[in-house]
C-alpha cells in the first residue's frame, strides 16, 4: 500500500514483548514499568494482525522486542507467520544472548535473516553499557548464525568516549566473518543514561582512512534505510543508518506494532492507534486501522525539532 507520500509501505516491525535480559542504558530506563503478560498480545491476535497486514501489502516482518527470545514460543510464531500466503520474509532482531539456543528453532522455523546487536566486544565495556549482559554467549550466538548459512548483520550504536575506538575492530571482524555491520545513530528515545552518539559522517572518514578502497554499494542488502559501503572483492560490508544526520525517511517502508497492540506509524511521534478493538470483530476491520496507520504517517521524523509530540515510550517498548 501507498502512503500519502507515494512510499510503499510492505513492512512491519512486531515487537512481541517489552521484556529484556539486558539493560541498554540508552534503551531501557531505570524503574521501567513491568507490563503484565495480560496486556500483551497473544500469538494469535499478533498472527490475524500479521495476516491482516498481508492483505493490505505487508510482506515483510521483523520480530523484535524488549528481547523477542525471552518470549517462549517467538520461533513456532516466526513458523506461523512465515507460513501467511502474503509473507516474504520473515527476520529477527536480537541481542544475542539466547540466540544459540534457539538457532536451531529459528531455522527450522524458516527464519530469512539475523540481526544481532552488538555494541561493544570489549567484556568490561559490554557489561558496563547491558548492565546485565553476557559477550559470551552473545559472540556463541553470532557464530551459530553464521554458522546456520542464514544472513546474519551486526547492529552497533556508537558512542562518543564508549566504543568509537572499536569502529575499526567492527569493520574488521565484518570483513573476517563475510557479514554486514551497521552502524547506527543514537537517537533520542527513552534514554536515561545514554552518552552522546556519533555521526556516520565521522565513522565513514574514520574508516575511509583505513579501508582507502571502500566505496558506495548500490545493492540492496535488507528492509532498512543503511546505505551500505563495501571493498570490491571482499565479503561483508559496511550499513550506515543515519537516524539523525541524513533524513532517510523519503524511502521509510514500515509500521510497528508494539508488544500491547498499538500501532505506530513513525518512531519518532508518540502517536499510535490501539488495534486490539478491532481484534473484536473481522479481519476487515484490523484492516481498516492498519490502513489508518499508513494514511497517518508522517512525511518524516522530528528528532531535530523535538516537539511536544515525540515518542515517550523507551525503545525496549517500541521495538527499535
Ligand atoms: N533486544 C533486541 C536487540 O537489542 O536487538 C531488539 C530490540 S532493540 C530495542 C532494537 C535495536 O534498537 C537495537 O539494535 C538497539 O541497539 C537499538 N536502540 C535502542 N535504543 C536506541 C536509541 N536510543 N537509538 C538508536 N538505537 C537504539
Ligand atoms: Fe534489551 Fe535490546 Fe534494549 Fe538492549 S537494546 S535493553 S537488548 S531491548
Amino acid at each position: 500500500m501507498k502512503d500519502n507520500y507515494g512510499r510503499t509501505i510492505n513492512y512491519m516491525r512486531i515487537s512481541i514483548t517489552d521484556r529484556c535480559n539486558m539493560r541498554c542504558r540508552y534503551c531501557m530506563p531505570d524503574g521501567i514499568e513491568k507490563v503484565s503478560m495480560s496486556k500483551i498480545l497473544t500469538y494469535e491476535d499478533i498472527l490475524r494482525i500479521a495476516e491482516a497486514a498481508t492483505g493490505i501489502g505487508i510482506t515483510r516482518f521483523k520480530i523484535t522486542g524488549g528481547e523477542p527470545l525471552v518470549r517462549l514460543g517467538c520461533a513456532d510464531l516466526i513458523r506461523d507467520i512465515k507460513a501467511l500466503p502474503g509473507t516474504e520474509q520473515v527476520t529477527i532482531t536480537t541481542n544475542g544472548m539466547e540466540l544459540a539456543k534457539y538457532m536451531p528453532d529459528l531455522k527450522a522455523a524458516g527464519i530469512d535473516a539475523i540481526n544481532v546487536s552488538l555494541d561493544t566486544m570489549d567484556k568490561d565495556k559490554f557489561r558496563y553499557i547491558t548492565q546485565c549482559g553476557d559477550l559470551e554467549k552473545v559472540m556463541e550466538g553470532i557464530e551459530s548464525a553464521i554458522a546456520s548459512g542464514i544472513r546474519t548483520k551486526i547492529n552497533c550504536v556508537p558512542q562518543k568516549g564508549f566504543n568509537e575506538n572499536e569502529i575499526p575492530d567492527f569493520a574488521k571482524f565484518a570483513f573476517a566473518k563475510g557479514i554486514d555491520i551497521r552502524f547506527i545513530e543514537l537517537m533520542p528515545i527513552g534514554q536515561s543514561d545514554a552518552g552522546k552518539g556519533l555521526s556516520n559522517d565521522a565513522i565513514l572518514s574514520k574508516l575511509s582512512e583505513i579501508y582507502p578502497e571502500l566505496e558506495p554499494d548500490g545493492s540492496i542488502h535488507g528492509n532498512g534505510p543503511a546505505v551500505y559501503y563495501q571493498i570490491p572483492g571482499k565479503k561483508g560490508g559496511i550499513g550506515l543508518i543515519s537516524a539523525m544526520h541524513g533524513i532517510f525517511c523519503s524511502s521509510c517502508n514500515r509500521i510497528r506494532l508494539t508488544s500491547q497492540g498499538m500501532i505506530k506509524p513513525c518512531l519518532c511521534y508518540e502517536e499510535s492507534i490501539d488495534i486490539k478493538p478491532a481484534l473484536e470483530g473481522n479481519i476487515q476491520d484490523i484492516q481498516e486501522l492498519l490502513k489508518r496507520a499508513v494514511e497517518i504517517k508522517p512525511g518524516q521524523h522530528c528528532f531535530n525539532e523535538m516537539p511536544d509530540n515525540i515518542e515517550k515510550r523507551s525503545m525496549s517498548q517500541i521495538g527499535g
